[in-house]
């Protein structure tokens, strides 16, 4: 059994998992990737190192520096985590409407938290943008710097991908991988996967959840975003610069009415706890593995851990409020145990 020296060699490896009912029903290995067990509990954590390991390798981070960053709250708990190992300090800027657990979990793992109102991105205030101008501010007045790390359009991110989690895929299926899917956000994931793998042969699916413009966009060539979702991490309204170079074989808009139900079917019958963008990331394989046909291998993402969204996805009230329907099991008191 190995030791690892630090934080950042936890980071990654993490097991592939056959999906049993997605795989049933489609007559495809339906496999998803367990992010969830980075040690900062999402996918994001991959990210948060490269970005971290370039902009120390670029000279632009130095010992005891500040990262500042606008995150729906994965990537920033993955740069305080990393952050906290290194010694570097961070400042983390979120819409205020993400899972009181993530803005728990960054205080805890010693990010200070600027919280903003939710604003779309051509707004100045914005969080993405916030970030930008607060690091600027920053790296005037720290002692030791400040950098942005600015996760949407640096491509360290999307190289986190290209140099790990691709590779890895490809050795645990011993190349025997026909498709993968998963949703963006800022779309490192997808975009780095795609260019690990699109060379291999290996087929890309976008799943869209809606309110997202990536859909339309792939699709009929216009950034158009209808409805909405109560899914964190994902959505996107632009083509940012890690997606730039980049086009899926396949794309779907999975509504949280598909997405949902298996995310808790995973919870009661596979024992994953998952967060919501996992339902819309296993929706969408089951989509693909529908419109391929039986017989193939599909890989997805397990971004997060279900634990982080407790009072939203995991709350019958919050579910109702958005006219979503809970499973009866979450919604019916304890019942004595006979
Ligand atoms: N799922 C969750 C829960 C996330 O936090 C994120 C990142 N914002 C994603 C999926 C999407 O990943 P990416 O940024 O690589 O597109």
């Amino acid at each position: 059994m190995r030791v690892f020296k630090d934080l950042a060699e936890t980071i990654g490896n993490t097991p592939l998992i056959r999906l049993r009912k997605a795989s049933e029903m489609t007559g495809c290995e339906i496999l998803g990737k367990c992010e969830f067990l980075n040690p900062g509990q999402s996918v994001k954590d991959r990210a948060a190192l490269h970005i971290i390991r370039d902009a120390v390798a670029r000279g632009l981070l130095k010992p005891g520096g500040t990262i500042v960053e606008g995150t729906a709250g994965n990537t920033g708990i993955g740069l305080a985590l990393v952050g906290a190992s290194m010694g570097f300090r961070t400042v983390i800027v979120i819409p205020e409407t993400q899972s009181q657990e993530k803005k728990d979990m960054l205080r805890l793992a010693g990010a200070h938290l600027v919280q903003v109102p939710a604003a779309p991105y051509k707004n100045p205030n914005n969080y993405v943008r916030y970030s930008g101008r607060l690091a600027e501010a920053l790296a005037r007045t720290e002692p030791n710097g400040a950098i942005w790390a600015n996760q949407f359009d640096n491509v360290a991110n999307r190289q986190a991908h290209i140099d790990t989690t691709g590779p890895e895929v490809w050795e645990q299926t011993g190349g025997k991988v026909d498709g993968f899917i998963c949703a963006v956000g800022t779309g490192g994931t997808l975009a780095g996967m795609g260019m690990a793998l699109q060379p291999k042969g290996v087929k890309i699916g976008l799943a869209d959840p809606e309110g997202s413009a990536l859909h339309a966009f792939y699709t009929e060539g216009k950034l158009e975003a209808p409805g909405n979702s109560i899914t964190e991490g994902i959505g996107q309204g632009r083509i940012t610069a890690n997606l730039e170079g980049f086009t899926p074989d396949f794309s779907y808009r999975i509504p949280d009415t598909e997405a949902l139900p298996l995310v808790f079917e995973m919870l009661t019958e596979e024992g994953l706890c998952l967060g919501g963008s996992s339902g819309v990331n296993i929706a969408g394989a089951i989509r693909m593995a529908q419109e391929m046909g039986p017989g193939h291998t599909i890989v997805t993402i397990l971004c997060d851990y279900g634990n982080r969204y407790q009072s939203k996805l995991f709350n019958p009230a919050f579910l109702k409020e958005k006219g979503l329907p809970a499973p009866r099991w979450l919604d019916e008191a304890p019942q004595a145990i006979p």
